[in-house]
């Protein structure tokens, strides 16, 4: 070719030999075609990356080949990957485009190469941390469409920290500090161990050289004592495996430095103590018509007839495997010089499941059709990348959060699991069910015992939340829960209560001033504020919504100017978890038609001395009616309800002026009709406004649909006229839907 080659014989043989050694020792891909894909993705690279070099000084082309390699010798994955591996740099860093790509290969390569791109260009604006986070936003949003994506990104990294020597030094840092915050997780979090071992080993060795160096050296000088130790514990078990007519490995198993060190941190013991514990690795090939459990069962108790097994650490990950997909069996044994042995049992399937992660687990995928929680994980991964939360960060928080294999598993009351980070508490779970349930939430049954929200849930508890209507997420919830999940939704709701809250006070208020004709002005608000000790307006509001400003004497404070009497009365509620519960037993109040009678809603069923009509059902914000009856109390109507009219007719001595005192305590029952043309998606359209209006309460709905006509009932639980007609409008808006309307008529 024309073009001018700065290459010698030397960098041509090291190209020649690298690209050799990966097509002599490919895993799988044996057939012509994919040898013949490797081979065309790697003239096509070679050529693009002519004469380019690495900061090391190599042949660029040295490091496709490296990942391309990683991608299938450590990893796991196919012809295409390895091609793509080998592309990977192509369209970032030459003159090919994707559509050369996508003409010389074909669109699924390209769109792989795509992937790796976006996340390249992304990577080279100016980093802030936000920006960072932004970046890795970018590149994991790829997860949703191919995994293979973030596979081969992780190869990437890994050979660039294999190679990070010759960058400099500021560079060395950024990049280091990346790969143990988060590319180290991602693969743990994927299944790929070794890799995150090496990952987090790389970077240990960057950021804390000195450190490194030393327990490296204390390693070296331990290695030969270990190795004997486990050598001569080892003697009986391959005994007795190879009688039984076992193929299996068994190795004394490396640590990884910087796991010693995190030990070494977390236990503030010394190396000796870490590197004490001796771990041995069984890996065996399972005889057929046995099940690989029953096996590691089997070989569990060859070795338990040796030595005797600790029994609070026997570890089965083979019943139920951890989120990750790893299986095991561990337990821990009185090895021969009274020294504690951990050993491990695995099949020849669950080590490659356990060393090589996602990929391994999809290969053997066909074994098994059940679900796994590694499946679970990436369904919720994706669910979580394609409704990314606005801020880069907080997205970034909660990917991590759901990186940790830190996972607790607990059941819900009908034995499905849920996971959740290390130290959720009762309240996380609510909120991991379903926001409204974490809203209403007053208590859990864990294991059948009735305990706080704010306890800490243990791996394979049983979990049921205790809900009410009246409860509401207060400003402590905010300390109890650790997932971003309940913490957005506690806010969230806390936001929403504070609005509504002085919304209402401000009602309270301006009806109590228009009873003694005053006009609200800022003479009368301050007058108030003084009166009743409050520093701004808002909080007098919410003062006087909560029951803490009684208003009753506010005739008196209005007149006398310069009373300071601070009034206020303990407002029964069910949620004071912590608090006690003085319960306000309602005065009944004479009844006397020129003051109307207050309909607190603030009242236990017990204390309660007013009904909510059966016929009308109305709900506060409704005009009311009430009517006492002859057993005392008053049954509430809306003016306009037939027996209402019926009673005030023949009875019209019994009726009482009635209104209400809001308080967002206690729900009505309310239903509403729609009605409107089908398609596909409605019903879920409607119920999904249904349950994320935050104060309604759906208990039963009924559809039917005739002739492509629409028709149906919904019946809510509502606090207020306010929330009902706002979810009558929102339901209106719905496509489709003709007609929505409150039904007066329950019967
Ligand atoms: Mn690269």
């Amino acid at each position: 070719m024309g073009k001018k080659d700065f290459f010698d014989d030397e960098d041509k043989n090291r190209i020649q030999a690298e690209y050799d050694s990966l097509v002599n020792n490919l895993l799988r891909c044996n057939n012509p075609e994919d040898r013949e894909l490797i081979e065309r993705a790697f003239n096509t690279a070679n050529e693009a990356h002519w004469n380019m070099r690495r900061k090391s000084g190599e042949p660029y082309i040295i490091h496709p080949i490296a990942v391309a390699k990683i991608v299938n010798q450590e990893i796991g994955l196919g012809a295409r990957s390895i091609a793509a591996a080998l592309l990977h740099d192509v369209v970032e860093d030459t003159d090919y485009t994707l559509e050369d790509i996508e003409r010389k290969f074909n669109p699924r390569i390209a769109s792989l190469i795509d992937g790796l791109t976006k996340i390249s260009v992304t990577y080279n604006k100016p980093s802030s941390s936000s920006m960072q986070a932004e970046n890795f936003r970018k590149m994991l949003l790829t997860l949703s469409d191919d995994m293979r994506v973030i596979l081969i990104k992780i190869a990437d990294r890994l050979h660039n920290m294999r190679t990070l020597n010759s960058m400099p030094e500021h560079k060395k840092m950024k990049i280091a500090g990346e790969t143990i915050f988060l590319y180290a997780p991602l693969a743990q979090r994927l299944g790929l161990f070794s890799i995150k071992s090496e990952l987090e080993d790389l970077s240990f060795k960057f950021r804390q050289p000195q450190i490194y160096e030393e327990l490296a050296s204390l390693l070296k000088h331990s290695e030969k004592k270990y190795y004997a130790v486990i050598n001569k514990f080892s003697l009986p078990i391959i005994d007795k495996l190879t009688s039984a007519g076992y193929n299996f490995d068994i190795n004394g198993r490396p640590k990884s430095l910087y796991s010693i060190w995190k030990k070494m941190q977390s236990k503030a013991v010394p190396f000796e103590e870490i590197y004490d514990v001796l771990a041995v690795r069984i890996v065996f090939d399972p005889v057929p018509e046995i099940s690989e459990k029953t096996q590691c069962w089997n070989i569990y108790s060859m070795i338990t007839d040796t030595y005797l097994p600790k029994p609070d650490r026997l570890r089965d990950w083979i019943s139920r495997p951890k989120p990750n997909g790893y299986e095991a069996l561990h337990l821990t044994v009185m090895g021969p010089d009274g020294k504690w042995v951990e050993v491990q049992i695995r099949s020849r399937r669950m080590d490659e499941v356990a060393e090589r992660g996602y990929a391994a687990h999809w290969k053997y995928k066909g074994d098994t059709s059940r679900e796994t929680e590694l499946d679970k994980w990436i369904k919720k991964i994706r669910v979580m990348l394609e409704n990314p939360l606005e801020d880069p960060i907080e997205f970034l928080d909660e990917f991590k959060m759901n990186l940790f294999s830190s996972e607790i598993m607990v059941f819900t009351p009908k034995g499905s699991l849920v996971s959740l980070p290390k130290g959720a508490s009762a309240l996380d779970f609510a909120y991991e069910i379903h926001s409204e349930i974490g809203n209403k939430a007053i208590g859990a049954k864990i294991n059948y015992k009735l305990l706080p929200l704010n306890t800490t849930l243990m791996s394979g508890d049983q979990v049921e939340i205790i809900t009410s209507d009246i409860a509401r997420p207060e400003k402590d919830w905010l300390s109890w829960v650790r997932t971003t999940r309940a913490k957005e939704s506690i806010k969230d709701a806390l936001k929403t209560e504070t609005i509504n809250r002085i919304q209402k006070g401000i009602e309270m208020l301006e009806a109590k001033l228009s009873e003694l004709e005053v006009i609200p002005n800022a003479e009368v608000l301050k007058k108030l504020m003084t009166a009743y000790n409050v520093s701004n307006k808002d909080e007098l509001y919410s003062g006087i919504e909560l029951g803490l400003i009684n208003l009753d004497n506010l005739k008196r404070i209005l007149r006398k100017t310069e009373s300071r009497s601070i009034i206020k009365y303990w407002n029964f509620k069910f949620i004071g978890t912590k608090k006690e519960t003085e319960t306000a037993v309602q005065v009944p109040e004479k009844i006397d038609n020129s003051t109307p009678f207050l309909l607190r809603e603030d009242v236990t069923s017990a204390a309660q001395s007013y009904e909510i009509a059966d016929c009308c059902k109305p709900i506060p914000g409704d005009d009311v009616t009430g009517y006492r009856s002859p057993e005392g109390s008053i049954i509430i109507h809306k003016p306009t309800c037939p027996t209402a009219i019926r009673l005030s007719s023949n009875e019209g001595n019994r009726i009482v002026a009635v209104k209400w005192a809001i308080h967002k305590f206690v729900s009505f029952l309310a239903r509403i009709s729609v009605a409107g043309i089908d398609r596909i998606g409605l019903v879920n359209d409607i119920s999904n406004i249904i349950s994320y209006e935050l104060s309604v309460n759906m208990t039963n709905i009924n559809f039917s649909v005739t002739k492509g006509i629409f028709e149906g009932t919904i019946d809510l639980y509502v606090h207020h006229t306010k929330d009902l007609n706002n979810l009558i409008l929102k339901i209106s808006n719905v496509k489709g839907i003709e007609s929505v309307k409150r039904v007066e008529d329950f019967s």
